[in-house]
C-alpha cells in the first residue's frame, strides 16, 4: 500500500496535520513515536490552550487530540522513525524495527525537547514544580519566590515574565559571562524582582511532601554549597530538535531544526515539517502554534499533492 501522506510524531502539530489530512480524505497514517503525544504528556495543567474553559492536563489534551485525528480516519503506528528516503516518486519511512512504509508525502511534526538539568531530586518534580516553560506555568507561582537556570536569551525573557508572577526570581547561571544579547540582560537588570547568583550551579532540588522547597547551589569555583529557597524552578538551558533520524535527508539550521524553503516544505519538495521541529517555532515554543503550523502542513500538503498528480 502507499500513503497519501504519513505523519511523524504525536504533538499538537502532528494531530492537527493528521485532523486536516483526514478531513481532506488523504486517510494519512501517523506515526506516533514510542512516548505518544509528546512533551505534553509530562505537563501537567494546560491553561492556555483555545477551548478549554477551565484549563486541561496535557495527557487529557493529547487523548482528545488522538481522538479527533482517529474519528476523522487517522490510523496510527506507536513505534519510532529510524529514517526516511526520497525514491523516484515516493518516500519510504523506515521504523525501528526496519518495517518500510511507503507515502507520497511526509508531514514530520516530532517537537524538540527541553533539555533538563538532571540535577539530583530533578525527575520527580519535573512538570509539577520543575518546568521548561515559563509561558505555560508561570500563573501557577503567584506570589512565590522561584529560581530561573540559565545564561541565555530564553533565561532572559522567562524571568523578566516571570516577574509578573513570582515575588522574587533568581537567576542561577554557571558563569559570570552570558550568551543572552545585551537588550535581554539590560532589561533583566534593570528589573527589580529579579536576583542573581552567578557562577553558581544547582546540584540538588529540596523537597517537602513532594513539593519543591529549595535547591542546593554550589559555587563554580570554591564548591561552596549554600541552599536557596524558591517553591518554582524554571530551566532554560535550551532545547534539542527530534530531527537526527531526517539529518541526511532535509536541510537542517546549525542547531538541528528543520529549515523551511516554501512555506512549510522542507528542502526536499513532498516532505513537509511543522511544530517545535522546525526553526520556524524556536521564538514561540507553543502548543497552539505548532498546532497552527500543523494546520499549515497538512493544507501545503494537501496542495503539494494535488498539484504533483
Ligand atoms: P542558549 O543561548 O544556548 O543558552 C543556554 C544557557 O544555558 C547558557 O547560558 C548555558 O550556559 C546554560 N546551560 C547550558 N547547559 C547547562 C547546564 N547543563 N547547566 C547549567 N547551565 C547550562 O539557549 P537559549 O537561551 O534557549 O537560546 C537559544 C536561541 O534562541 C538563542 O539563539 C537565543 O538568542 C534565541 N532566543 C531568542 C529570544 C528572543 O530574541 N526573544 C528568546 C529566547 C531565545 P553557558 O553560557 O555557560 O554555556
Amino acid at each position: 500500500m502507499i500513503y497519501d501522506v504519513v505523519i511523524i510524531g504525536s504533538g499538537p502539530a502532528g494531530y492537527t496535520a493528521a485532523i486536516y489530512c483526514a478531513r481532506a480524505m488523504l486517510q494519512p497514517l501517523m506515526v506516533t513515536g514510542e512516548m505518544v503525544g509528546g512533551q505534553l504528556m509530562k505537563t501537567t495543567d494546560v491553561e492556555n490552550f483555545p477551548g478549554y474553559s477551565e484549563g486541561v492536563t496535557g495527557p487529557q489534551m493529547m487523548e482528545d487530540l488522538h481522538k479527533q485525528a482517529e474519528h476523522f480516519g487517522t490510523t496510527f503506528k506507536t513505534t519510532d522513525v529510524k529514517s526516511v528516503d526520497a525514491g523516484e516518486s515516493t518516500f519510504r519511512v523506515r521504523l525501528v524495527n526496519n518495517e518500510e512504509i511507503e507515502a507520497r508525502s511526509v508531514i514530520v511534526a516530532t517537537g524538540a525537547n527541553s533539555l533538563w538539568l538532571n540535577a539530583e531530586g530533578e525527575t520527580p518534580l519535573q512538570c509539577n514544580g520543575i518546568s521548561t516553560c515559563a509561558t505555560c506555568d508561570g500563573a501557577f507561582f503567584k506570589d512565590e519566590e522561584i529560581v530561573v537556570v540559565g545564561g541565555g536569551d530564553s533565561a532572559m525573557e522567562e524571568a523578566v515574565f516571570l516577574t509578573r508572577y513570582a515575588s522574587k526570581v533568581t537567576i542561577i547561571h554557571r558563569r559570570h559571562q552570558f550568551r543572552a544579547s545585551k537588550i535581554m540582560l539590560d532589561r533583566a537588570r534593570n528589573t527589580d524582582k529579579i536576583a542573581w547568583k552567578c557562577g553558581f550551579a544547582v546540584t540538588k532540588w529540596l523537597a517537602e511532601n513532594g513539593a519543591l522547597r529549595g535547591a542546593v547551589l554550589e559555587d563554580c569555583d570554591t564548591h561552596a554549597r549554600e541552599e536557596i529557597p524558591c517553591t518554582g524552578a524554571f530551566i532554560a538551558i535550551g532545547h534539542k530538535p527530534n530531527t537526527s533520524f531526517i539529518a541526511d535527508t532535509v536541510r537542517l539550521d546549525e542547531d538541528g531544526y528543520i529549515v523551511h524553503e516554501e512555506h512549510t516544505m522542507t528542502s526536499v519538495p513532498g516532505i513537509f515539517a511543522c511544530g517545535d521541529a522546525c526553526a520556524s517555532s524556536t521564538r514561540y515554543r507553543q502548543a497552539i502554534t505548532a498546532a497552527g503550523e500543523g494546520c499549515k502542513a497538512a493544507m501545503d500538503c494537501e496542495k503539494w499533492l494535488e498539484s504533483s498528480q
